[in-house]
């Protein structure tokens, strides 16, 4: 059995990860180039490949046979080799589309659904949601609708991203502005690294209804696997996958008062996990090539702010890492999306008389209970949970690593 992942570049892959859950493994990753394609297919002696960019529309010439909904979304991205040595040619985004669309809750008959993009998870896309009953329109940057004329759009209601805008590492970029839909209901986007792109994000702001693509991933690894593997799995496996990947995937970002001891707590956290840590003063300081107290009585704490937000964004698009920020993170609502992107936001709180004060400038120069009382809502609005640091450094990492597991 030899499976694995055909195009190219092929950078960082969940693929591996994911079927080595459902059993399609050994899974190997071809980075194939163009003027070797042909060459791939008469040698390769795979018995199941996906297939991804570049390659989805053009490896149904190498098939012998294509499924129906291959034919129909005009594009495989799973190839089968069956018992007489024949390539079947399949499209399982199709069903992972419909996992995506069933996940996010929406019924699209009649709606306007907006798809940005016009290549090839386009095509799927538009082929599914057309056989739900809903009037799509396709968004091409060169198209008769574009992002130029959206408002003729203005009443769309829901928006399907599937264009590559907003994936690592360019995470904080969006094709549209969510303000001209008034009566917007819902944002699916087909990307999933990073876990939220800022299209989400955005959407989740407007208490839109969202859902990314790492559902549609593991749905069409799963049917793909099915093929590979000439047998039926569950359904319920695929939430598991996904679950096991959003845990192994998501940063922990610890957040809180200074000296409340996100950096003891975080470095713990990180070795009980096998996780890189990242202490983000510690990488500032490195940036600064000065000690953080000197940089801010000279240059002044906007000019400190603003570097720690450019650190903030380097490490809040990685994966798996476990990060302390520092204290006065919170004060500059952009980090908010740069850390939630891809974490769960913890906010370790101590009484503030456990707090201590030596070097560390703004606790000494307007007081901790006056800083508290400024920042209090402001953890509160990042967090998305809150462990108490009364006891020991011990119980507080075991309680962060019951809520990962738990989550
Ligand atoms: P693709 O064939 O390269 O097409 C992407 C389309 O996006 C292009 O045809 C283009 O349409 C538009 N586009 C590209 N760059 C753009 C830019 N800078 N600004 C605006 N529009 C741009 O890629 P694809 O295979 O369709 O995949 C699209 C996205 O879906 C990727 O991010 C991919 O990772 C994701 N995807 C996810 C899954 C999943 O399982 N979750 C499955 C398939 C794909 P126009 O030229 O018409 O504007």
């Amino acid at each position: 059995m030899r499976f694995g992942l055909l195009g190219y570049p092929l950078s960082h892959s969940y693929s591996p990860k994911i079927h080595k859950s459902f059993g399609s493994w050994p899974y190997e990753l071809f980075p194939v180039e163009r003027n070797d394609l042909e060459t791939f297919f008469q040698n390769a002696n795979f018995t199941g490949i996906n297939v991804t960019s570049p390659y989805k529309k053009i490896a149904m010439s190498y098939c012998h046979h294509l499924s129906d909904s291959a034919v129909k979304a005009g594009c495989v991205n799973t190839i089968v080799r069956d018992k007489n040595g024949k390539l079947i040619g399949y499209n399982t985004d199709y069903s992972g589309f419909q996992y995506m669309v069933k996940a996010c809750s929406i019924d699209v008959r009649n709606k306007k659904v907006l798809i940005l993009g016009s290549g090839g998870a386009a095509g799927t896309v538009q082929t599914v949601l057309k056989e739900l009953g809903a009037n799509t329109v396709v968004i091409s940057r060169s198209g008769e609708n574009n992002y130029q004329n959206l408002h003729r759009h203005h009443d769309a209601f829901a928006i399907v991203n599937a264009t590559p805008v907003g994936m690592f590492p360019n995470t904080m970029e969006s094709l549209v502005d969510l303000h001209q839909f008034p009566d917007l209901v819902a944002v699916l986007d087909l990307i999933y690294n990073p876990a939220r792109t800022k299209l989400i994000m955005d959407a989740e702001a407007r208490g839109l209804r969202t859902t990314s693509g790492l559902g549609m991933l593991v749905a069409q690894a799963k049917e793909s696997a099915q093929y590979f593997l000439q047998k039926p799995i569950s359904d319920e496996k695929i939430q598991e996958v996904q679950m096991q990947l959003e845990k192994q995937t998501q940063n922990i970002i610890l957040i809180g008062m200074p000296g409340c001891g996100k950096s003891t707590i975080g470095k713990c956290l990180a070795e009980c996990l096998g996780r890189r840590f990242i202490d983000l003063d510690t990488e500032i300081q490195k940036e600064l090539g000065v000690e953080i107290e000197a940089f801010i009585r000279n240059a002044g704490e906007t000019a400190f702010r603003q570097i720690e937000s450019d650190i903030i964004a380097r490490y809040g698009k990685m994966n798996s890492l476990v990060v302390a920020t520092g204290g006065g993170c919170v004060t500059k609502e952009e980090n908010y999306q740069y850390l939630h992107q891809n974490g769960c936001i913890y906010w370790i709180k101590r009484d503030l008389d456990m707090l201590p004060t030596d070097g560390r400038p703004l606790s000494q120069k307007i007081g901790l209970s006056k800083l508290y009382e400024a920042r209090e809502p402001l953890y509160e609005r990042f967090s998305d949970h809150i462990v108490h640091n009364m006891d020991s450094i011990q119980s507080v990492v075991a309680e962060i690593m019951e809520l990962e597991v738990s989550l």
